[in-house]
């Protein structure tokens, strides 16, 4: 309005806080206090799935506690050195659901669309931190064919954007690719895996509100935060500003050892999600990718936590406990796990 007041200088901005992330184990262990006797290790295991951490998720990470529930997620350590059998580089061979470069189709009506291969974190136990992205990467030309296959595919009402993390991408790319979505008449549903929004604070931008505002369809956003402390309170007003919008926000997360494998840790993020306006879908139990197996707990720990966690919450907090099975039509329940293994067991 014509006022000559110099602004502050703004807080970095989303994109600007992803190219500023923290990839060396040195710095982060520095950074918060930490021991370097586990470095050597650290090295080692960030070479085959570099270390990377932004520094608004660092900043609530408690200093000077190696057994950080944060920390334990982000920090590559020895232990994903370890072979163990039963854990893979493809743990829910995606490889073999893929029609096209892209597009993952395993359950009816709905498909994941393979948008970056990009994260602002890396997660240690990704199952997909094997995945070949290179060649599943949207180039142009295998865009426009994963787009002539949705267009040909009128049993396809739900397109999911998945990656990699989609939020990584810059709203004029999310926008042009949501038209072209849109564009596609049976598509009814649109639905966005990301756990940037968790990671980095400012993601939710007026921009990309007013794009998933706009559609014809009511979008759906599905977080992915694993405890508590993850949640920074500026989330709050941005799942507020979504909501406006008509997205529904929903959250999914994976069982972790020494993350959120206890009652209280449960209880606290399902509770803290509700505090910003987001429900719980999922509890997964881990994929068996190799290099995760020491975040693993066991189906009957898992089903007695859930158990517990029905007693302590409402309904509308507690989220459904799951396992990805190759092969199967959706996620399985872990309950129904268990009771196949039982019948399994020689008289
Ligand atoms: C998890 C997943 C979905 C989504 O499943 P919902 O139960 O609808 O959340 C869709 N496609 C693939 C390939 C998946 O792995
Ligand atoms: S953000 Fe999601 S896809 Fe990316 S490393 Fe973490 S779990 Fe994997």
């Amino acid at each position: 309005m014509g006022g000559t007041a110099i602004p502050l200088a703004p807080a970095p901005d989303w994109i600007q806080q992803q190219a500023q992330v923290i990839t060396d184990p040195a710095e982060l262990l520095a950074l918060l206090g930490l021991s370097r006797a586990a470095l050597p290790e650290a090295l080692q295991a960030a070479a085959d799935f570099p270390l990377r951490v932004p520094r608004s998720y660092a900043a609530r990470i408690r200093p000077g506690d190696p057994h950080d529930p944060l920390l334990r997620q982000v920090l590559a350590s020895g232990d994903e050195l370890q072979e163990v059998p039963g854990y893979h580089a493809d743990p829910l061979a995606e490889a073999t659901h893929t029609p096209v470069p892209g597009i993952l189709h395993k359950y009816h009506g709905r498909v994941l669309l393979v948008v970056t291969g990009a994260c602002a974190v890396h997660c240690r136990y990704c199952f997909r931190r094997h995945f070949p992205y290179q060649s599943h990467l949207p180039t142009a030309a295998r865009l426009d064919e994963a787009l002539a296959w949705l267009a040909a595919r009128q049993d396809i009402e739900e397109v999911i954007l998945s990656g990699g993390d989609p939020l990584s991408l810059s709203d004029r790319r999310l926008g042009e690719l949501i038209a072209q979505l849109a564009a596609i008449p049976h598509l009814r549903r649109l639905r966005i895996h990301s756990r940037l929004p968790v990671v980095i604070e400012g993601r939710i931008t007026d921009a990309l509100v007013a794009m998933l505002d706009e559609q014809r369809w009511r979008a759906t956003l599905v977080l992915h935060a694993n405890h508590a402390n993850e949640l920074a309170p500026s989330l709050r007003g941005e799942m507020r500003q979504l909501q406006r919008a008509g997205v529904t926000v929903l959250n999914q997360a994976v069982l972790l050892r020494g993350v959120n494998d206890s009652l209280a840790a449960q209880e606290a993020l399902n509770l803290a999600l509700f505090e910003h306006g987001v429900l719980p879908y999922y509890l997964h139990q881990l994929d068996r990718v190799a290099g995760a197996a020491h975040f693993a707990v066991p189906d009957e720990q898992a089903l007695a936590l859930h158990d517990a966690l029905r007693s302590r919450l409402p309904g509308y907090l507690v989220p459904a406990l799951v396992r990805e099975l190759p092969g199967d039509h959706s996620k399985t329940p872990v309950a129904a796990v268990a009771e196949a293994d039982l019948q399994a067991l020689p008289g």
